[in-house]
């Protein structure tokens, strides 16, 4: 059986002495700002006269630190270093496999305050929204090494006299591993220790505005006593070596989270066959979202309003899963839209280094210029009810910002914002409600506000997205109680966090011995 699973508990920072540990952490990292962050391959650190710079996105002068830039030639010997890597990783038994994650998320555990001072820094979340993050992390550390222990422990298959028979999940090879910035620490640590504990070798580009907190968790698995080669960090420009990367014959597989344009991209190239590769390249790809909480007319009014800002507003809307369409009845659109409207003016945006915002920075500059550019096109599209202004120019602000009356096929209703954007259209009855929220290319996160039982089964059946939440917010996703991924182009449905996930990074292996 499996053991019991427990997600690690949020850090309650109503109590004063958390709020102070918090502030201690947040002061020594900012004392260890600036520093320069090697290349990773086979334990060697490299430097490289290309640097990046990853900055504070709540004070754009603020430098986190600098990053030496891979070119293809060190990407090329990364995948080499795993390629020699595999052959003794994937001997080394998964129950010992396993004891390297429960052992990094031990340290993680202890250093947990200091990680999400760095996610404030680096990514501009809240303390709410970096503790999460670092939480998740651990938990997707301890579920996937719990996972591990289950999916190569003995498999019942049916019986026949005079046979043994039995199926084994094996390794599949050298994986590359590309997460996004907006869960800097707990995504890119999912992906990274899902791979290796399941055997395989790790190729791992961090996303480029956040490659320091990726080169703080080296630091973790270096301390848990991974051995060198397993995973082999290389920051660097996707655009510039993602192809390489991708396209190499001995990629066995590419774990990637992001945009559709880049998942596809992934995917396309992958999918040709390379003079001298032996396999079929796999790819998890889980990408954008445009995700919909649909408020029915006899619904809790003040849960729709709430579930709407926090699923909107969470960390200025950067989450694939943050609710950008807000579809409502039309006999309660007016009290809905009036009551997040008042909730929105409520919030607090600004350096997120303070404790009690609600809410900081976007990520950079061209996230900024791009939501301010899908605001100007809301204008034209929608009625601006709040918001639709930049804050202080010290960062990358941008004030929570809804629009009303938006026709379900406007732009501002179909495309992924990943800001503080939220729509809303008016629906003529639930089942049109139901039509709107269908009607995207993508099928990520969604949420039903309603008390109506016969409403809830039919959004169960036909409300076509991957993780679907009924009276409550359609963000928040726990490892092990909400599996993550979505349908259509939102991706390949990988269901991070969930049962089934170590088997896309493994490949199952009958033996049968007659007697
Ligand atoms: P992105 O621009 O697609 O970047 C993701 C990663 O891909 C980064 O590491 C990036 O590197 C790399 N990359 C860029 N071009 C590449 C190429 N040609 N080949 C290989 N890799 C390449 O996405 P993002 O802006 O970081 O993240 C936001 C997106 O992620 C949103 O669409 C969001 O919905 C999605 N997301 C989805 C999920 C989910 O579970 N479905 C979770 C979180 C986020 P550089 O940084 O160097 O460009
Ligand atoms: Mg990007």
């Amino acid at each position: 059986m499996q053991q019991a699973y427990k997600n690690e508990p949020f850090t309650d920072f109503s109590k004063k002495e958390n709020r102070d540990d918090f502030q201690t952490a947040l002061n020594e990292v900012e004392q260890q700002l600036g520093k320069h962050y090697d290349i990773i391959i086979r334990g060697e650190r490299i430097r490289t006269k290309k640097t990046g710079t990853s900055i504070n996105p709540s004070n754009i002068e603020e430098v986190i630190g600098t990053v030496s830039q891979a070119d293809k030639s060190l990407a090329e010997q990364a995948i080499h270093t795993a390629v020699e890597t595999f052959e003794t990783w994937k001997k080394v038994k998964p129950s010992a496999r396993a004891r390297y994650l429960y052992k990094a998320s031990a340290i993680l555990r202890r250093r947990k305050h200091e990680f999400s001072a760095w996610l404030v820094k680096e990514s501009g979340k809240s303390w709410a929204e970096a503790d999460a993050d670092t939480a998740e992390a651990i938990d997707f550390m301890e579920y996937y090494a719990r996972q591990i222990e289950k999916l190569t422990s003995r498999h019942p298959l049916t019986r026949l006299t005079g046979e043994d028979n039995e199926l084994y999940y094996v390794p599949l090879g050298v994986g590359i591993v590309i997460p996004p910035w907006n869960f800097p620490l707990a995504i890119m640590a999912g992906m990274t220790t899902a791979a290796i504990v399941s055997g395989n070798t790790v190729v791992l580009k961090p996303a480029s505005t956040t490659p320091v907190i990726a080169a703080k968790f080296m630091e973790i698995l270096d301390d848990a006593g991974l051995p060198e080669g397993v995973v082999n960090y290389i920051p660097g420009s996707g655009s510039e070596i993602g192809d390489v990367l991708v396209e190499h014959p001995l990629t066995r597989f590419i774990s990637f989270t992001g945009s559709r344009e880049v998942g596809l991209r992934i995917n396309e190239l992958a999918a040709k066959h390379q003079p001298g590769q032996k396999w079929m390249k796999r790819v998890v790809a889980e990408m954008g979202g445009k995700d919909s909480i649909v408020v029915d007319h006899d619904a809790d009014l003040e849960l729709a309003a709430q579930s709407i800002v926090a699923s909107a507003f969470g960390f200025s809307g950067q989450k694939c899963s943050a609710c950008s369409r807000a579809i409502v009845h039309e006999e309660v659109y007016d009290e809905v839209l009036a009551r997040v409207v008042a909730l929105t003016k409520e919030i607090t945006v600004g350096d997120i280094r303070e404790y009690g915002l609600y809410t900081g920075p976007v990520v950079d500059q061209q996230a900024y210029d791009k939501i301010l550019s899908y605001i100007e096109i809301g204008k034209t599209e929608g009625k601006l009810m709040i918001g639709g202004e930049k804050g202080s120019d010290k960062g990358y602000f941008i004030q929570p910002t809804v629009f009303a009356d938006v026709d379900p096929q406007a732009r501002l209703m179909q495309e992924e914002i990943f800001g503080p954007v939220v729509a809303f259209a008016k629906a003529k009855d639930f089942d049109h409600a139901l039509e709107i929220a269908n009607n995207t290319e993508y099928g990520l996160t969604g949420a039903v506000i309603s008390r109506n039982r016969e409403h809830l089964e039919k959004a169960r059946e036909e409300f076509h997205v991957g993780n679907l939440y009924f009276n409550r917010k359609c963000t928040g996703a726990l490892v092990g109680v909400h599996p993550f991924g979505g349908f259509n182009m939102s991706g390949t449905d990988s269901k991070a966090g969930g049962p089934d996930y170590l088997q896309l990074f493994t490949q199952a292996k009958l033996v049968s011995e007659l007697l």
